[in-house]
């Protein structure tokens, strides 16, 4: 994997602004910032020059989900350079900008402009711009999708009806701004038994699919409720780098991203 330096010194003068993914999701909670770090490092395994925005005002979590905690980004004539990941992803979080908890009283345009900065970052040779969107669906997220045009959104849902009902508000945001919606994924889909494997359905399984379906979206998969992932993610070691039964599901749901 190039160091995001060689890449650099690679680049040529020009340049085109990455494509955005945008990750978006009605409601908090239900696993967009983990989907986000896993679709990018899976991304980056299948050979794309991916880069990860964390825009999750609320709950910035990326710096600790891709182990870099501990950088700082640096400026360059008022652009901002992303910093290095352990996975050959290079990133920028709400939580570069701000401390911890800061940010949460920030109204609109302080949000959105801040969010900005992070886009227009000097991303070298990425081609691809995961973005973890802000949870939810108002004034922030809105006016994120209509300056920086993402190429596509994956929404994320888990099976309840609640979170679906959620998901639905962030579908519709997608095609009121005429942004193509790339696919839903199920997340804590079933209950994965840290023993066995077996996986048990406490709050029954396949709703967000037929949810999905019933919108006209592709389904890109299904992602169990698993220690594992939570474990994993808490450790800065995202299940996608791995090749086991979770990092395998992540590098399939990518390969349809991708395709
Ligand atoms: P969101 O970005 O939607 O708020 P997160 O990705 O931060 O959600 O996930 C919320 C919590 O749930 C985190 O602690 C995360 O590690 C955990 N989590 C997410 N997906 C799974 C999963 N499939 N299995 C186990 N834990 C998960």
């Amino acid at each position: 994997v190039p160091g995001v330096q060689d890449v650099r010194i690679a680049m040529t003068a020009e340049r085109k602004a990455p494509r955005i993914i945008a990750v978006a999701s009605g409601k908090g909670g239900v696993g967009k910032s983990t989907l986000s770090a896993n679709l990018a490092v899976a991304l980056r395994r299948l050979g794309f020059a991916v880069g990860l925005v964390d825009a999750d005002i609320y709950g910035p979590s990326q710096a600790r989900l891709m182990a870099s905690e501990e950088k700082k980004p640096q400026a360059r004539e008022k652009q901002l350079i992303p910093v290095d990941s352990p996975f050959g992803v290079p990133m920028l979080s709400m939580a570069h900008l701000v401390e911890p908890g800061k940010a949460l009283a920030w109204r609109g345009p302080m949000a959105g402009n801040a969010l900005s900065q992070l886009i227009d970052a000097d991303w070298g040779e990425v081609e691809l711009l995961v973005v973890d969107m802000p949870p939810g669906t108002g004034d922030v997220q809105l006016s994120m999708v209509q300056k920086h045009k993402p190429v596509g959104a994956v929404i994320v849902s888990t099976p309840q009806d609640l979170a679906l009902i959620d998901a639905t508000r962030a579908v519709s945001l997608f095609e009121q701004t005429q942004v193509p919606l790339i696919g839903l994924v199920e997340n804590m889909a079933g209950y994965s038994c840290p023993h066995c494997g077996e996986i048990s359905d406490p709050f029954g399984s396949g709703g967000a699919e037929a949810a999905g379906s019933a919108m006209g979206m592709a389904f890109l998969g299904r992602i169990p409720l698993a220690i594992d992932i939570r474990r994993r993610s808490d450790a800065g070691a995202p299940p996608a780098s791995g090749d086991d039964a979770s990092g395998k599901a992540f590098l399939a749901i990518a390969e349809k991203v991708a395709a």
